[in-house]
């Protein structure tokens, strides 16, 4: 194990000359989820100058540096925007539209952070390049797209990751948060982030005259027996001590007062910490839709699709312990908080699980004490550009060399 050294706390005091700029200009030029070219571009860019040895994956950015025997360790950063319009007041505010899949042009923001941890991404990136000799081993900075969309680590794995790398011995990730304040940061062992999966529902009914309900099939009235139905899967079928929320979302249907319309379609989502119940809550739902529309005599089978799967994360013991031990040492005990369970979720376990690899997820404040807050995706979200760049990139370093190998020559402890 080793910590970042005195050369390098020092280096970062000039980081904030060129990771400022660059972290305002990918503020204002968020991508969309699997269409972040420009985003790519950059960072290829920063990659390449540093001496690392880069590839494009699956739509993501991989760098690898080599510096003697050790371990190899991953640190893995997030890089997609929302298709959210930006309402903050920063003078470095999105002014970036982008045609989505659907070929519509929608604004987009980084409403979730991810442009900090590429600015993160990168200084660590930088600082363990231009300070070869306090480390040995192989590290690994991955920046991978779509996480919004659940798509991204799945699409570099899909595109033969494993086989393009060589294989880390543990994978790293992080993600700013409003909680805790700036300044610190958060870990913990276990399921941290929760298991989930979206739902398309398409119920069929038979259109009618609003005045002759009895000549149609309602899916408006079908649909609501659905929403009120399903509520009691969580109260009634899972325990109470276990974990687990089904939402719905979205409900369609109709769009006139006099018209029973012939079909509405829901969408819905579910979390769990544990995949079993995750898949009883998904289960009990096809069940009750289909028992539903049965009782309303609908005339069709309804279509029922899940999609936006995020497995759950959940950080290795020791791995997590090393972490924490790190974080104490270079940051102090007081800015280092214990991490709580969270009912969000990434897509990021998809990779340290494609190599069979041991990970560890942790999270860092964005915002000052007593700052008002808002919330991720929020479009007003606007996390203090410092001391959270600063803390990203610290954060990333101590617990990367913290698995990376002492430097050769020195005595191993
Ligand atoms: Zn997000
Ligand atoms: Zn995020």
């Amino acid at each position: 194990m080793t910590a970042p050294t005195d050369r390098m706390t020092a280096a970062l005091e000039d980081y904030a000359s060129w990771q400022g700029p660059l972290y305002e200009d990918l503020h204002r030029h968020p991508e969309l989820s699997m269409l972040e070219d420009r985003t790519r571009a950059k960072i290829t860019a920063q990659l390449t100058e540093y001496g690392y040895e880069v590839q494009t994956i699956g739509g993501g950015v991989v760098g690898v540096l080599t510096n003697g025997d050790g371990p190899t360790v991953l640190l893995r950063a997030d890089v997609d925007g929302l298709p959210v319009q930006e309402a903050s007041d920063l003078p470095y505010a999105s002014v970036h539209t982008q045609v989505d899949a659907a070929g519509e042009v929608v604004h987009t923001m980084h409403a979730c952070g991810h442009d900090f941890h590429i600015v993160a991404g990168l200084g660590a990136a930088r600082l363990l390049a231009k300070h070869r000799e306090d480390w040995s081993g192989t590290y690994i900075a991955l920046f991978q797209p779509g996480e919004e969309i659940a798509a991204g680590a799945q699409a570099m794995v899909d595109d033969g990751l494993v086989e393009k790398l060589p294989r880390p011995d543990v994978c790293l990730g992080q993600h700013v948060m409003t909680t805790p304040v700036a300044g610190k940061v958060a870990v913990a062992p276990g399921p941290m982030l929760s298991s989930a999966v979206s739902m398309r529902v398409v119920l069929h009914g038979s259109g009618s005259h609003g005045s002759m309900p009895h000549l149609g099939i309602d899916p408006v009235v079908l649909a609501a027996a659905i929403v009120t139905r399903i509520q009691t899967l969580v109260s009634r079928e899972i325990a109470p001590g276990d974990f687990g929320v089904v939402t719905v979302g979205s409900l369609h249907a109709g769009s006139s007062a006099n018209v029973i319309p012939d079909r509405a379609e829901m969408q819905l989502n579910f979390r769990a910490y544990d995949e079993q119940i995750l898949d009883h809550l998904v289960e009990g739902v096809r069940r009750m839709v289909r028992a539903e529309c049965e009782a309303a005599r609908s005339p069709q089978p309804p279509t029922i699709e899940l999609f936006n799967h995020f497995p759950l994360t959940d950080n290795d013991e020791a791995v997590s312990e090393t972490v924490r031990r790190a974080f104490v040492e270079h940051f102090g005990a007081e800015r280092v908080e214990q991490m709580a369970p969270s009912t969000g979720s990434e897509d990021f376990s998809i990779i340290p699980d494609a190599f069979g690899a041991p990970y560890c997820y942790w999270i860092f404040g964005g915002f000052a004490e007593g700052r008002e807050i808002a919330p991720n995706h929020s479009p007003l979200f606007a996390p203090d550009q410092q001391p959270t760049l600063r803390v990203g990139t610290e954060a990333a370093v101590a617990a990367v060399l913290a698995h990376l190998g002492a430097p050769a020559g020195a005595a191993q402890g």
